[in-house]
């Protein structure tokens, strides 16, 4: 049995049933999982966690899920200490959590697990999402593992690559003729009529718990410590304050010490309204039309945008935004200096990432992790202009011709 109790209001705190739900029926904002922390603080030890499964369900006493989980193998991806890329950016301790590595190739196997195990305990027999292309691929194949159908809803313009690797696990795949952010209102008038399990609408509480996992294997991975700095990407903005959310955790069970960490938030220039607002000193989010090839985290109306922003400013960090070029630069410098190949928003992260420690606003030797949230070859064709093989016949002397040429 898992130790949630109720959902509750963010805003007015008014609580509801664990039941397919995520907004509040008097102030419409979203409802969260709320837990009985002393109850979850007997049940976990440090030593307990780490004896658990080299996966993200060695955290099932802190997740809302009462059966087997849905799971196709997802979490306790590396975290590397990148001293190569510290060098470039004059950083003595950044590490990189490298959560492309996931089945499917980035975090989203982490929300859509909690949220799809949620689906089968309610009974729903499909599942369904919303997406910018990574989550399709996600609810598509946790799918096929548990035996539900799967309807995944995406943008038309979505990256080729991102479509096969959702099509492969046979979903009924809908590309919508607009924006993420009109396939997402049309979902949510879908979710009235079907008697779907949406994993981002009416499953979204559980969604957002999946994304706590990333900061308590950090925590852990770093001998059960919170970093001093993290950089990390937001689209709705959903993960980036859970993984803050799940470092408060740790410290609120006696896991790790107080938390004192400085969150900084990251976006593609061209869809940037939480770094927009948190640069004019505003709580606003003002949404905008998104423009930039780094589509996985181009949401210009996002959900949890303000929720972000007050991550951010309550921990005293940061938002910082990139142009696409500036974000394959940081793709190409992260592949040269780490051998890690992300996808374009972990090149915002990287592109971000210098540009803050150039501006000092992340100090030398502060303890720096770098989110890297999904793997490269999914959009590859973003970079096709960096291949200018060197050809050559099949004979030494022509290998021997040319290099003697271009040495
Ligand atoms: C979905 C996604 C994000 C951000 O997700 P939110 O929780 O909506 O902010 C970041 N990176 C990648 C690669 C994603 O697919
Ligand atoms: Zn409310």
């Amino acid at each position: 049995m898992s130790h949630a109790t109720t959902l509750r209001c963010r805003k007015c705190g008014r609580e509801y049933p664990l039941k397919p739900l995520n907004l509040c029926d008097f102030c419409l904002s979203p409802l969260e999982v709320n837990y009985d922390y002393k109850a979850m603080a007997a049940a976990v030890s440090r030593d307990k966690l780490a004896a658990g499964p080299p996966g993200m369900y060695r955290y099932r006493e802190l997740l809302p899920i009462e059966s087997d989980p849905v799971d196709i193998g997802t979490g306790f991806t590396p975290l590397t200490k990148a001293d190569n890329l510290g060098r470039e950016l004059g950083l003595d301790n950044l590490y990189v959590k490298n959560d492309g590595l996931n089945p499917t190739f980035s975090f989203k196997d982490r929300v859509v697990s909690v949220a799809a195990t949620k689906a089968v305990e309610f009974g729903f027999n499909a599942i369904a999402c919303a997406s910018t292309g990574n989550l399709a691929a996600s609810v598509a194949a946790h799918a096929a593992r548990a035996n539900l159908k799967a309807y995944v809803f995406v943008p038309a313009d979505v990256e080729a690559g991102k479509l096969v690797g959702a099509a492969v696990y046979n979903p009924v795949l809908l590309t919508v003729d607009g924006s993420y952010d009109d396939v997402n209102r049309l979902c949510r008038q879908l979710t009235d009529k079907f008697k779907w399990g949406f994993i981002n609408i009416n499953l979204r509480p559980y969604y957002a718990e999946g994304s706590k996992t990333l900061g308590y294997e950090v925590a852990e991975q770093l001998g059960w410590r919170a970093p001093d700095c993290i950089v990390a990407p937001a689209a709705s903005g959903l993960l980036f304050t859970r993984i803050w959310k799940g470092l408060e955790e740790l410290a609120m069970l006696g896991l790790i010490d107080s938390v004192d960490t400085h969150m900084f938030v990251t976006q593609a220039a061209g869809s940037s309204p939480i770094v927009n607002a948190f640069n004019a000193g505003s709580m606003h989010v003002n949404p905008v039309i998104p423009e930039t090839i780094v589509k996985s985290i181009a949401i210009g109306n996002p959900a949890d945008g303000y929720y972000a922003l007050r991550v951010a400013r309550q921990t005293g960090g940061g938002g910082c935004s990139v142009t696409d070029e500036e974000a394959l630069a940081g793709v190409r410098l992260l592949a040269q200096t780490e051998g890690i190949f992300a996808e374009a928003a972990g090149g915002v992260v990287i592109g971000s990432l210098k540009k803050l420690a150039a501006a000092g606003s992340i100090k030398r030797d502060q303890l720096t992790v770098a989110f890297i949230t999904g793997a490269g070859p999914r959009t590859q064709e973003i970079l096709t202009d960096i291949v200018r093989p060197l050809a050559v016949k099949p004979t030494v002397a022509s290998v021997e011709e040319l290099l003697n040429v271009s040495a």
